[in-house]
């Protein structure tokens, strides 16, 4: 390319046409599917036709000319619509789920690149003459690299960067593709837009209204136009003279800026809300003619480290890594259709087109599953190697076992996943290989049913059994229900707790010991080493992903190997579920029982909080009680949260000074939150405030109403568990989330749990919106970080690297033909048992 010049743009393509077809076949799909789920999944009656009808119709109709698997997709979800009719809601749900995101997926496919020349950048030929390449290998300290001074060393290092194979994970976190760039006079509001554009003024400022708030404003130009983007900090520490003109100084007049973001209308023209910026050039470094491939890396960077410079440390290091080799051999990446590592890292930091992009990612995302899919196995390998006591005797299930007397004690039968996940558990028990199983339910999907007869099991066969909640009032509850039915079992069962007094806690230690005392109830204190079973066959672990591996992983020290039972009510889609909990087996209650009446959840304003006060007035008058749950348990100065503590004086005082209001919150005394939820079930308080503790499992049928305040602040699981607190009785129920954030991103994360009552829709959402780390939190359950890889995503990778795995384990178990392999598995499990201590 000659410098300087741009190529004519190219002619807008076919697809742009199709494209537009597309659409609008899409839109009345995406409409009725939208209109279904709004509606509870009844399958709408249209003027003309069924909802189920018209998907059927509508989906096989799709346009011509769709790849072949985009179109095989379409067909397979339009014969999922013939017997919508007759499906559970359960599925009806999940196929609307499907379908949606199929119909996403497509959509985004289609989305034409917008015809728009490479910007017109300054350039310069291709740097000095380099000299020999320097050797560095992958432990080598940035510092020693040549061209990387001390002061961006340092810089590095606030990034977590110290070795020269840092940096080559360190990925970027986008590209700018010039083939995707916009004009300034073309941006569309309600897009995400790139514009590569000329500074002309920088202006960095102190509002004069808010003296926490510094804005940096910057006047840009291309050749259609100019626009003026504005970027807030808030926050003390942005509004120091020097920081102020620092920001100024980053952008310089003449020099060349990306910005994106979401473009929004104002009555001033289309503008930038929160863009990101990037220096390409400045005046004094201008673009180095090489770096103008169509896909320029972004990185994440710090304060104070220009990309320029992140680009020039990493490049000496890709030449080196090309020697270091792949832990990988040829034939497998042959086999499995990867490249090689060096050829990814090149092509991740410096793509030279979009297809080289793709596979370096592949590769490199396949790399990180297969890893965390070893790691998973091998720890099943460890978690089954010893035997474990088989716990079903020939007449385990007769009628006489105490498992039969229980189930005919209840008062209902038990639905029919309760049935065949029970069936499951005790298919396993059977066995000696110690079972190793998730239970995934919704709340109020009956685990703790399904968990108390697998327990019994245990006894019948002559064990002991042990249950472990995550917090003591979770076990408290756990407890209180387990006396409703085992001393008519004639069934021995205790709660030990931190707060157990001594005398309770040595009596009770020496039952255990000899054999007497058959279940234990408790938090983690079970794990503590004065606790000693004499004969443990089953340990349930309630919520496990409140668990840390380590703590799972102390029983097994003790020399105890007894079967394990986890249930978790975050559930996760089935493949999700399978590949991240590779160590477990996975069963899913994907019903609920009868009878309930479905929660109305609704958003409510901050300044219409009355309202909520209204209903709760109108059911406690009913003979109902609500709850309402705060994130914090008292004022905070630096957020500006109601707290607790605050809103139970206010509500007590002020709203409902003719009603009684508890308060519960994670820094009372056991005792006394005891007391709060005893008097909250027996009707004796009304209304109770609440952080959230209330989140697990508590249970208290008469609550009809739950006013959830600064419900942004929530993850979406958890607003889905604590919701679950209400509708557990036969009255109608309400969940208001309050929600007094602006914030867009805020409404639509709410919005779907108005929406929908689908605990894995809801746990599928909230993965893509907020990321695993987050949601599951993987730090705790033992994962490694995923830097590249997707799980809401790149599942065709994952089960991919699931297969390779596990016929990497049955051939080679300790990785001895491997070892490369084996060497990286090994740093990982010696990084997560760091992190596990630290936990
Ligand atoms: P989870 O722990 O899955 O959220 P629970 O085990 O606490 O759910 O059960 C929720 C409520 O449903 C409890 O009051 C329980 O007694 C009741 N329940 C459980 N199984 C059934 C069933 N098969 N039919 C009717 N009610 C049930
Ligand atoms: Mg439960």
């Amino acid at each position: 390319m000659v410098p300087g010049q741009c190529p004519a743009p190219e002619p807008p393509g076919e697809s742009l046409g199709q494209s537009q077809g597309v659409e609008a076949w899409l839109r009345p799909l995406q409409q009725g599917l939208q209109l279904e789920a709004d509606r509870g999944f009844g399958n709408l009656e249209g003027r003309r036709e069924r909802f189920s009808a018209f998907l059927e119709r509508a989906l096989r109709q799709h346009p011509s000319g769709l790849p072949p698997h985009q179109s095989q997709a379409l067909e397979q979800l339009a014969a999922g619509f013939e017997r919508y009719g007759q499906e559970s809601l359960a599925r009806r749900q999940s196929l609307v789920r499907r379908t949606r995101q199929t119909l996403h997926e497509l959509q985004r496919s289609l989305q034409p690149p917008s015809p728009v020349a490479p910007p017109r950048l300054r350039l310069v030929a291709s740097g000095r003459p380099e000299g020999q390449p320097q050797s560095l290998d992958p432990d080598t300290p940035l510092g020693q690299i040549r061209g990387v001074g001390p002061k961006t060393a340092e810089k590095l290092a606030a990034l977590g960067l110290f070795l020269a194979r840092d940096l080559l994970r360190h990925y970027p976190r986008d590209y700018l593709d010039y083939a995707n760039l916009v004009r300034i006079a073309a941006l569309v509001p309600g897009t995400t837009a790139t514009i590569v554009a000329t500074v002309r003024r920088a202006h960095s400022f102190t509002s004069p209204r808010n003296p926490n708030l510094s804005i940096l404003e910057l006047q840009l130009a291309d050749v259609t136009g100019r626009l003026k983007v504005a970027k807030f900090f808030a926050g003390k520490r942005f509004s120091s003279p020097a920081w102020l003109k620092a920001q100024q100084r980053q952008f310089p007049p003449g020099a060349t800026v990306a910005v994106s973001g979401l473009v929004k209308e104002t009555p001033y023209g289309p503008v930038f809300q929160d863009p990101l910026m990037e220096v390409l050039a400045s005046p004094q470094a201008p673009v180095q003619s090489e770096q103008i491939g169509r896909l320029l890396p972004v990185y994440g960077l710090t304060e104070g480290l220009t990309a320029d410079r992140l680009r020039a440390a990493i490049k000496p290091v890709l030449a080196a890594a090309a020697g270091w080799g792949d832990q990988l051999p040829a034939r497998l990446l042959e086999q499995e259709g990867l490249v090689d590592l060096p050829t990814a890292l090149t092509q991740i930091h410096r793509p030279d087109h979009q297809q080289s992009l793709t596979a370096a990612r592949r590769r490199l995302v396949f790399d990180e599953f297969l890893l965390l899919q070893l790691g998973l196995l091998q720890r099943r390998r460890e978690l089954t190697s010893r035997p474990a006591p088989p716990l079903a005797r020939p007449d385990a299930a007769g009628p006489r076992s105490l498992m039969a007397a229980f189930l005919e004690l209840l008062p209902f039968p038990l639905t029919g996943a309760q049935q065949r996940v029970l069936a499951e558990i005790r298919a396993d028990l059977a066995r000696e290989q110690p079972m190793a199983r998730l239970v995934q339910g919704d709340v109020g999907s009956g685990k703790t049913v399904v968990a108390i007869a697998a327990l019994l099991t245990a006894i019948d066969a002559g064990c002991q059994g042990a249950l472990m909640a995550p917090t003591e009032v979770l076990a408290e509850q756990h407890y209180k229900k387990l006396c409703e039915w085992l001393p008519q079992l004639h069934v021995s069962c205790a709660l030990l707790t931190g707060s157990t007094p001594a005398r309770r806690r040595r009596e009770l230690l020496a039952d255990l010991a000899n054999g007497s005392l058959k279940l234990l109830v408790g938090t983690h204190a079970l794990l503590e080493d004065p606790v000693q079973f004499a004969r443990l066959g089953l340990v349930v672990v309630d919520e496990q992903h409140r668990f840390g591996v380590a703590q799972r992983n102390r029983l097994l020290d003790k020399g105890l190997q007894p079967h394990l039972l986890t249930m978790t009510a975050t559930p996760i889609p089935r493949t999700l579920a399978l590949s991240l909990h590779g160590d477990l087996e996975v069963s899913q209650i994907d019903e609920l029982p009868p009878g309930r009446t479905p929660i109305r959840t609704a958003m409510l304003p901050a300044a219409e909080r009355e309202q909520a006060y209204g209903l709760i007035r109108q059911e406690v008058a009913a003979g109902q009680r609500a709850y309402v749950v705060l994130p914090l348990v008292e004022e905070s100065e630096k957020m500006d949260l109601r707290s607790a503590v605050e809103v139970h004086r206010q509500l007590r005082e002020e709203v409902f000074p003719d009603l009684t209001v508890g308060l519960l919150h994670g820094r009372m005394a056991s005792a006394d939150k005891q007391a709060a939820i005893g008097a909250f079930a027996r009707g004796e308080s009304h209304v109770l405030v609440s952080t959230t503790v209330v989140e697990v499992g508590v249970d208290v049928p008469e609550a009809s109403v739950m006013v959830i305040e600064h419900a942004d602040r929530f993850g979406l699981a958890q607003l889905h568990q604590l919701r679950g607190r209400v509708g557990r009785g036969a009255a109608a129920s309400h969940c208001l989330l309050i929600n007094d954030s602006r914030n867009a991103l805020a409404r639509q994360r709410l919005e779907v749990l108005v929406h929908s009552t689908d605990g894995f829709e809801i746990a599928e959402m909230d993965l893509r919106l907020r990321g695993p780390g987050a949601v599951l939190g993987t730090r705790q359950s033992g994962l490694p970080d995923l830097a590249l890889a997707s799980l809401t995503d790149d599942g065709e990778v994952l089960e991919q690297a699931r297969t390779v795995a596990q016929r990497l384990m049955a051939t080679d178990p300790e990785l001895r033909q491997h070892p490369g392999l084996a060497r990286v598995l090994a740093e990982q499990r010696h990084r997560l048992s760091q992190g596990a201590r630290l936990n």
